[in-house]
Protein backbone atom coordinates (compact mmCIF):
# COMPACT_ATOMS: atom_id res chain seq x y z
CA UNK A 1 0.00 0.00 0.00
CA UNK A 2 1.11 3.21 -0.60
CA UNK A 3 1.58 6.41 1.66
CA UNK A 4 -1.59 8.15 1.54
CA UNK A 5 -2.35 11.82 1.77
CA UNK A 6 -2.39 12.98 5.62
CA UNK A 7 -6.27 13.34 6.48
CA UNK A 8 -6.75 15.71 9.48
CA UNK A 9 -10.13 14.12 10.38
CA UNK A 10 -8.62 10.47 11.14
CA UNK A 11 -7.08 8.91 14.04
CA UNK A 12 -5.27 5.75 14.96
CA UNK A 13 -6.07 5.05 18.64
CA UNK A 14 -3.69 2.17 20.41
CA UNK A 15 -6.64 -0.21 21.65
CA UNK A 16 -5.82 -2.71 23.97
CA UNK A 17 -9.42 -3.56 25.35
CA UNK A 18 -8.62 -2.03 28.81
CA UNK A 19 -10.49 0.75 30.48
CA UNK A 20 -7.93 3.66 29.44
CA UNK A 21 -7.67 2.76 25.98
CA UNK A 22 -11.88 2.22 25.33
CA UNK A 23 -11.73 5.92 27.24
CA UNK A 24 -9.27 6.97 24.07
CA UNK A 25 -11.15 5.25 21.75
CA UNK A 26 -14.52 7.22 22.98
CA UNK A 27 -12.50 10.39 22.86
CA UNK A 28 -11.79 10.05 19.37
CA UNK A 29 -14.52 8.88 18.22
CA UNK A 30 -16.27 12.03 19.62
CA UNK A 31 -13.65 14.15 17.64
CA UNK A 32 -12.36 12.12 14.45
CA UNK A 33 -14.71 11.40 11.30
CA UNK A 34 -12.83 8.32 10.78
CA UNK A 35 -10.72 5.93 13.45
CA UNK A 36 -8.92 3.24 13.34
CA UNK A 37 -8.08 1.02 16.06
CA UNK A 38 -4.63 -1.21 16.42
CA UNK A 39 -3.45 -3.84 18.81
CA UNK A 40 -0.81 -5.39 20.01
CA UNK A 41 0.26 -9.17 20.28
CA UNK A 42 3.56 -9.21 22.70
CA UNK A 43 2.80 -12.56 24.22
CA UNK A 44 0.38 -11.41 27.02
CA UNK A 45 -0.07 -14.35 28.98
CA UNK A 46 -3.68 -13.44 28.55
CA UNK A 47 -5.10 -13.72 25.78
CA UNK A 48 -8.41 -12.56 27.29
CA UNK A 49 -7.63 -9.06 26.69
CA UNK A 50 -7.24 -9.93 23.08
CA UNK A 51 -10.92 -11.13 22.92
CA UNK A 52 -11.57 -8.02 25.24
CA UNK A 53 -10.65 -5.65 22.62
CA UNK A 54 -12.73 -7.25 19.81
CA UNK A 55 -16.04 -7.10 22.38
CA UNK A 56 -15.45 -3.76 23.23
CA UNK A 57 -15.20 -2.11 19.58
CA UNK A 58 -18.87 -3.94 19.18
CA UNK A 59 -20.62 -3.00 22.24
CA UNK A 60 -18.93 0.98 21.47
CA UNK A 61 -20.50 1.11 18.01
CA UNK A 62 -24.05 0.50 19.93
CA UNK A 63 -23.19 3.54 22.74
CA UNK A 64 -23.51 6.03 20.09
CA UNK A 65 -25.10 5.52 16.40
CA UNK A 66 -22.39 8.27 14.92
CA UNK A 67 -19.73 6.52 16.37
CA UNK A 68 -20.46 3.18 14.23
CA UNK A 69 -20.06 5.32 11.70
CA UNK A 70 -16.99 6.90 12.51
CA UNK A 71 -15.39 3.35 13.50
CA UNK A 72 -13.39 2.07 10.91
CA UNK A 73 -10.69 -0.74 10.68
CA UNK A 74 -8.99 -2.61 13.43
CA UNK A 75 -4.95 -3.76 13.20
CA UNK A 76 -3.71 -6.40 15.09
CA UNK A 77 0.00 -6.91 14.87
CA UNK A 78 1.93 -9.67 16.29
CA UNK A 79 5.33 -8.45 18.56
CA UNK A 80 6.20 -11.60 19.96
CA UNK A 81 9.76 -11.07 19.11
CA UNK A 82 9.83 -8.13 21.30
CA UNK A 83 7.90 -9.37 23.98
CA UNK A 84 10.51 -12.20 24.05
CA UNK A 85 13.16 -9.32 24.30
CA UNK A 86 11.39 -7.31 26.74
CA UNK A 87 9.89 -10.26 29.26
CA UNK A 88 7.91 -9.21 32.26
CA UNK A 89 5.28 -10.19 34.81
CA UNK A 90 2.75 -9.21 31.92
CA UNK A 91 4.50 -11.56 29.33
CA UNK A 92 6.34 -13.99 31.68
CA UNK A 93 4.65 -16.34 34.33
CA UNK A 94 6.43 -14.07 36.80
CA UNK A 95 5.58 -12.74 40.44
CA UNK A 96 3.82 -8.97 40.39
CA UNK A 97 6.02 -7.17 42.29
CA UNK A 98 8.31 -4.20 42.94
CA UNK A 99 11.73 -4.52 41.89
CA UNK A 100 15.44 -2.81 42.97
CA UNK A 101 14.87 -0.30 40.87
CA UNK A 102 11.69 0.57 42.17
CA UNK A 103 9.89 -0.71 38.74
CA UNK A 104 6.92 -2.83 39.10
CA UNK A 105 7.48 -6.40 37.47
CA UNK A 106 4.69 -5.54 35.24
CA UNK A 107 7.18 -2.67 33.43
CA UNK A 108 7.66 -3.53 29.88
CA UNK A 109 10.60 -2.10 28.89
CA UNK A 110 9.84 0.49 25.90
CA UNK A 111 7.23 -0.81 25.08
CA UNK A 112 5.39 2.52 24.97
CA UNK A 113 8.10 3.24 22.44
CA UNK A 114 8.01 0.28 20.39
CA UNK A 115 4.13 0.36 20.05
CA UNK A 116 4.28 4.21 18.98
CA UNK A 117 6.87 3.75 16.54
CA UNK A 118 5.34 0.30 14.84
CA UNK A 119 1.84 2.76 14.90
CA UNK A 120 3.70 5.10 13.12
CA UNK A 121 4.32 3.28 10.76
CA UNK A 122 0.99 2.21 9.94
CA UNK A 123 -0.74 5.56 10.60
CA UNK A 124 2.14 7.10 7.96
CA UNK A 125 1.01 3.99 5.07
CA UNK A 126 -2.78 5.09 5.65
CA UNK A 127 -2.74 8.81 5.69
CA UNK A 128 -3.21 9.15 8.98
CA UNK A 129 -1.22 12.14 11.17
CA UNK A 130 -2.66 11.19 14.79
CA UNK A 131 -1.99 8.94 17.19
CA UNK A 132 -4.11 8.55 20.15
CA UNK A 133 -3.00 6.50 23.72
CA UNK A 134 -4.41 6.13 26.80
CA UNK A 135 -0.79 7.08 28.95
CA UNK A 136 -1.09 8.58 31.86
CA UNK A 137 1.18 9.79 34.33
CA UNK A 138 -0.90 10.93 36.92
CA UNK A 139 -2.47 8.13 38.89
CA UNK A 140 -0.35 5.42 37.26
CA UNK A 141 2.66 2.83 38.28
CA UNK A 142 5.99 5.28 37.39
CA UNK A 143 5.82 3.89 34.13
CA UNK A 144 8.74 6.10 32.62
CA UNK A 145 7.10 5.76 29.37
CA UNK A 146 3.84 6.86 29.76
CA UNK A 147 5.34 10.22 30.98
CA UNK A 148 4.48 13.59 28.48
CA UNK A 149 8.03 14.27 28.36
CA UNK A 150 8.85 10.47 26.60
CA UNK A 151 5.65 11.34 24.12
CA UNK A 152 6.81 15.00 23.30
CA UNK A 153 10.64 13.50 22.85
CA UNK A 154 8.94 10.30 20.51
CA UNK A 155 6.70 12.81 18.73
CA UNK A 156 9.07 14.69 17.21
CA UNK A 157 11.33 12.08 17.25
CA UNK A 158 8.33 10.54 15.00
CA UNK A 159 7.49 13.93 12.77
CA UNK A 160 11.46 13.80 11.90
CA UNK A 161 11.65 10.60 11.14
CA UNK A 162 8.54 10.01 8.97
CA UNK A 163 9.14 13.48 7.41
CA UNK A 164 5.15 14.16 8.06
CA UNK A 165 2.84 15.68 10.79
CA UNK A 166 2.64 13.08 13.41
CA UNK A 167 0.65 14.03 16.89
CA UNK A 168 0.57 11.90 20.07
CA UNK A 169 -3.34 12.75 21.84
CA UNK A 170 -3.10 11.31 25.15
CA UNK A 171 -6.31 12.66 26.67
CA UNK A 172 -5.53 10.77 29.70
CA UNK A 173 -2.06 12.13 30.70
CA UNK A 174 -3.25 13.96 33.47
CA UNK A 175 -6.56 12.27 34.98
CA UNK A 176 -6.61 10.52 38.00
CA UNK A 177 -8.98 7.30 37.53
CA UNK A 178 -11.75 8.64 38.94
CA UNK A 179 -11.49 11.39 36.29
CA UNK A 180 -11.01 9.04 33.72
CA UNK A 181 -14.51 7.22 34.28
CA UNK A 182 -15.89 10.74 35.06
CA UNK A 183 -14.36 11.76 31.01
CA UNK A 184 -16.29 8.27 30.05
CA UNK A 185 -19.82 9.67 31.37
CA UNK A 186 -19.22 12.97 29.54
CA UNK A 187 -18.24 11.31 26.65
CA UNK A 188 -21.08 9.08 26.32
CA UNK A 189 -23.13 8.84 29.70
CA UNK A 190 -24.26 5.83 31.55
CA UNK A 191 -24.42 3.61 28.52
CA UNK A 192 -20.55 4.30 27.85
CA UNK A 193 -19.62 3.74 31.57
CA UNK A 194 -21.79 0.46 32.32
CA UNK A 195 -20.35 -1.52 28.61
CA UNK A 196 -17.03 -0.18 30.04
CA UNK A 197 -17.39 -1.57 33.48
CA UNK A 198 -18.77 -4.85 31.60
CA UNK A 199 -17.23 -5.56 28.85
CA UNK A 200 -13.62 -3.86 29.25
CA UNK A 201 -10.50 -5.56 30.62
CA UNK A 202 -8.20 -4.46 33.08
CA UNK A 203 -6.55 -7.37 35.26
CA UNK A 204 -3.22 -8.16 35.27
CA UNK A 205 -3.90 -12.02 35.91
CA UNK A 206 -6.74 -11.66 32.95
CA UNK A 207 -9.15 -12.88 35.70
CA UNK A 208 -13.21 -12.43 33.93
CA UNK A 209 -14.37 -14.75 36.49
CA UNK A 210 -14.43 -12.51 39.79
CA UNK A 211 -17.29 -9.70 39.18
CA UNK A 212 -17.38 -6.43 40.95
CA UNK A 213 -19.11 -3.25 40.98
CA UNK A 214 -16.03 -1.55 39.06
CA UNK A 215 -16.07 -4.89 36.29
CA UNK A 216 -14.21 -8.10 36.27
CA UNK A 217 -10.75 -9.09 38.08
CA UNK A 218 -8.86 -10.45 40.64
CA UNK A 219 -9.79 -7.88 42.99
CA UNK A 220 -6.10 -7.97 44.06
CA UNK A 221 -3.27 -6.95 41.36
CA UNK A 222 -2.34 -3.51 40.99
CA UNK A 223 -4.50 -2.94 37.78
CA UNK A 224 -7.25 -4.05 39.57
CA UNK A 225 -6.78 -2.21 42.38
CA UNK A 226 -6.32 0.92 40.62
CA UNK A 227 -9.36 0.51 38.74
CA UNK A 228 -11.13 0.15 41.94
CA UNK A 229 -10.18 2.79 43.80
CA UNK A 230 -11.04 5.25 40.51
CA UNK A 231 -14.34 3.54 40.47
CA UNK A 232 -15.03 4.22 44.52
CA UNK A 233 -13.72 7.46 44.22
CA UNK A 234 -15.71 8.74 41.32
CA UNK A 235 -18.80 6.61 42.46
CA UNK A 236 -18.43 6.97 46.03
CA UNK A 237 -18.34 4.49 48.33
CA UNK A 238 -21.35 1.90 48.31
CA UNK A 239 -22.26 3.43 45.37
ZN1 LIG B 1 -6.37 -8.22 38.76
Amino acid sequence: MNHEAQNPASALVLFSGGQDSATCLAWALERYARVETIGFAYGQLHAVEMTARQRVRSAMAVVKPEWAERLSEDHVVDLAGYGAVAESALTADRAIEITESGLPTTFVPGRNLVFLTVASALAWRRGIATLVGGMCETDYSGYPDCRRDTIDAQERALQLGLDTPMEIETPLMLLSKAETWALADQLGGEALVQMIREETHTCYRGDREHRHDWGYGCGTCPACDLRARGWQEWRGQGA
